[in-house]
C-alpha cells in the first residue's frame, strides 16, 4: 500500500512543518512515509484553532455532537478495511488482531459516547426554599496524548468524550504510530466536521508533546504512556492546576489458583501475556500459579503458547507480530539477559528469531517465558512492556496477595479459580484499578478504568470520562421569601 508523506492537521487544513521524520515499518524495518516533527510554533497554531473552534462548537446541542460522533463512526466502518491496514502496517501487530480488537473497538468508542452523551442526566437538588442543580459546562481546548501501542483505540477512547462534552482537541499521537491518527483526520474532513474541533500535530514528546501540555489555552490534559513520561506531564500540569487524567504503566500479576479451570486458564494466561506482543499496558507479566500445579500449568502453557504462529502481521494466520521499534526489542534484550544474571531459567522463547523474506529485517522478538526468579528481582518488578513474563510459585493466598501487592504499580490483574467466595476475597484485596476473575480484557466502556499507585491518576469509562472532559457548575434558586 502506498502512503504519502503526513502532515498536521490544524483548524481543518493540511499543515507542514519545518522538520519532519522518519515512520519505520516494524515488520520490515522499511521507511514508509516522513512524518512532521513539530516544534512548539506549530502546537501554538493548532491551539488556537482549536480555541476559535471552541466557540462554536461549544454551543452546540447534545444532539449535533452525538451526531458527528455516528457519522465518524460510520465513515471508520466504510473504510475498515484501510483502517485496519493502517494500524497493522504502523505497529506491527497482526492484521487479524487489528480487524477484530483495534479498529472495532475504535467505532465503539465513537458510538459509545454519541450514545452515552444523550443519557447523561443533571443533577436536581429540592430543598424548602427553592433548588440547585447541575450542569456540566465543557472545559475549552484539551489535549490529548497517547501511546503506541494501541493507537487508534486509545485515542478515539478520549476523543469521544472530549468532544462529546462540547471541548475541542489537539492530539499528538505517539511519533511511532501516526497512520491511523491521520487518516482519522481525513475522516473528520470528509465527513466535513467543523473546521478546528479536532487538530493532530505529530512529532516527539518533549518538542511538541510538552508545549501542547504546558500551554495556559490547554485546559485539561489526558495522557496514557509510560509512568516516567506521565509523571513529567503531572508536574507541567501541576503548575496551572490543569485538570489532568494520567493512564500509566503496570506490571501486572497473574494468579493461577489449583481449583482453576485448568483448559481455560492455560488459553487465559497465554492470552494475557502475549496478546499484542504482550505490549498491553494491561498485559499480565508476572504469573503466580499454585505450587501444586505449578509443573503442570506450565508445561501446557509452553506448549500452548508455542502453537501461536509468529511472522507476516498481514499474514492473516499469523497471531504474533513484531515489536513496535529496533529500540524496544533492544530493550527486550536487556531484560532477557538481566533475567538470566538474576539466575533466571528460560523456558520458552528468549532469542531473536530469524525470519525470512520481508520480514527478514523486521524487529521481531518470540514469547519468552522465564522461571526460578525470585520475584523481587528487576525482571520480576520492572515494566518489560514486550513478550517476557516470569512465572513464579506459590503455596497460600495470603502469600501470593502480598506478592501482587508489593510493587509501586497498580493497574490490573487476573485471578482464575473455580472458587467464588476466593474470587471476590482476592479480588478486593489486590491493589489495582481493575481485577479480571476467569477472563482477561473483558471490557464494558461503562465502567471505570484506571490504575492505583504509579499505574494512574483519575479513572475514565463511561460518565467518568464525561466527568473528566466538562467542569460541573452549580445553579441555586431561591423559591422562598427568605434571602
Ligand atoms: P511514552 O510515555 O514514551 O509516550 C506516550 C506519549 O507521550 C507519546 O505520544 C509520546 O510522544 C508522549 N511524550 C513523551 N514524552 C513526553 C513529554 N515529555 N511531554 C509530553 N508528551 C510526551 O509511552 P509509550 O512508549 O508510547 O507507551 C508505552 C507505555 O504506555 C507503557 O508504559 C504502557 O504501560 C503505557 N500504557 C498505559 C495504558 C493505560 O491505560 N494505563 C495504556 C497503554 C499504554
Amino acid at each position: 500500500m502506498k502512503i504519502s508523506n503526513v502532515l498536521n492537521y490544524i483548524g481543518g487544513k493540511w499543515s507542514e512543518t519545518r522538520e519532519t521524520m522518519p515512520n519505520l515499518n516494524p515488520a520490515t524495518g522499511e521507511l514508509i512515509c516522513q512524518i512532521p516533527s513539530s516544534q512548539a510554533s506549530d502546537g501554538s497554531k493548532a491551539i488556537e484553532a482549536a480555541t476559535h473552534a471552541f466557540e462554536t462548537w461549544s454551543k452546540t446541542t447534545l444532539k449535533e455532537r452525538a451526531d458527528l460522533l455516528e457519522r465518524l463512526a460510520s465513515e471508520i466502518e466504510r473504510n475498515f478495511q484501510e483502517f485496519c491496514e493502517l494500524e497493522c502496517l504502523d505497529t506491527g501487530k497482526p492484521f487479524s488482531l487489528c480487524r477484530e480488537l483495534d479498529i472495532p473497538r475504535a467505532i465503539s468508542n465513537l458510538r459509545f459516547f454519541s450514545q452515552a452523551i444523550q443519557q447523561n442526566n443533571t443533577d436536581f437538588f429540592n430543598t424548602p426554599n427553592g433548588f440547585s442543580y447541575s450542569i456540566r459546562q465543557p472545559l475549552g481546548v484539551v489535549s490529548l496524548i497517547t501511546p503506541w501501542n494501541l493507537p487508534l483505540y486509545l485515542l478515539t477512547w478520549k476523543l469521544a468524550p472530549a468532544l462529546a462534552m462540547g471541548n475541542t482537541v489537539v492530539a499528538k499521537p505517539s511519533e511511532l504510530t501516526p497512520l491511523t491518527a491521520n487518516r482519522l483526520a481525513q475522516a473528520f474532513h470528509d465527513i466535513k466536521a467543523p473546521a478546528g474541533i479536532f487538530n493532530v500535530v505529530h512529532g516527539l514528546g518533549p518538542k511538541i508533546g510538552e508545549p501542547l501540555v504546558k500551554h495556559p489555552l490547554v485546559k485539561a490534559v489526558s495522557f496514557t504512556g509510560g509512568t516516567v513520561t506521565g509523571r513529567r506531564v503531572s508536574q507541567l500540569t501541576s503548575e496551572s492546576f490543569k485538570k489532568t487524567s494520567l493512564e500509566m504503566g503496570g506490571k501486572n500479576p497473574t494468579v493461577v489458583f489449583s481449583e482453576c479451570d485448568m483448559d481455560k486458564a492455560v488459553k487465559g494466561v497465554a492470552r494475557s501475556s502475549f496478546l499484542n506482543q504482550g505490549q498491553i499496558c494491561l498485559c499480565g507479566s508476572r504469573i503466580y500459579v499454585e505450587k501444586n500445579i505449578y509443573k503442570k500449568f506450565l508445561e501446557r502453557l509452553v506448549e500452548e503458547v508455542k502453537s501461536w504462529k509468529m511472522g507476516d502481521p498481514t499474514d492473516m494466520t499469523t497471531q504474533f507480530g513484531s515489536l513496535i521499534s529496533s529500540a524496544h526489542r533492544d530493550k527486550i534484550e536487556k531484560y532477557v539477559t538481566l533475567a538470566q544474571e538474576e539466575g533466571g531459567r528460560i523456558v520458552l522463547g528468549g532469542q531473536k528469531p530469524t525470519l525470512s523474506g520481508n520480514n527478514a529485517n523486521g524487529f521481531f522478538y518470540p514469547p519468552t517465558i522465564i522461571a526460578d526468579l525470585p520475584d523481587t528481582c528487576r525482571t520480576a518488578q520492572e515494566e518489560i512492556f514486550g513478550p517476557v513474563v516470569t512465572i513464579h510459585a506459590f503455596e497460600s493466598e495470603s502469600e501470593v496477595i502480598e506478592s501482587c501487592n508489593h510493587l509501586n504499580y497498580g493497574l490490573s490483574a487476573s485471578i482464575w479459580t473455580e472458587n467464588l467466595n476466593r474470587a471476590h476475597r482476592v479480588a478486593h484485596l489486590i491493589q489495582a484499578g481493575t481485577v479480571w476473575v476467569n477472563t482477561w480484557l473483558m471490557r464494558d466502556l461503562r465502567v471505570p478504568f484506571g490504575g492505583v499507585k504509579d499505574s494512574g491518576v483519575g479513572r475514565e469509562g463511561g460518565k467518568l470520562s464525561l466527568e473528566f472532559f466538562s467542569e460541573t457548575k452549580t445553579v441555586c434558586i431561591n423559591t422562598g421569601e427568605h434571602l
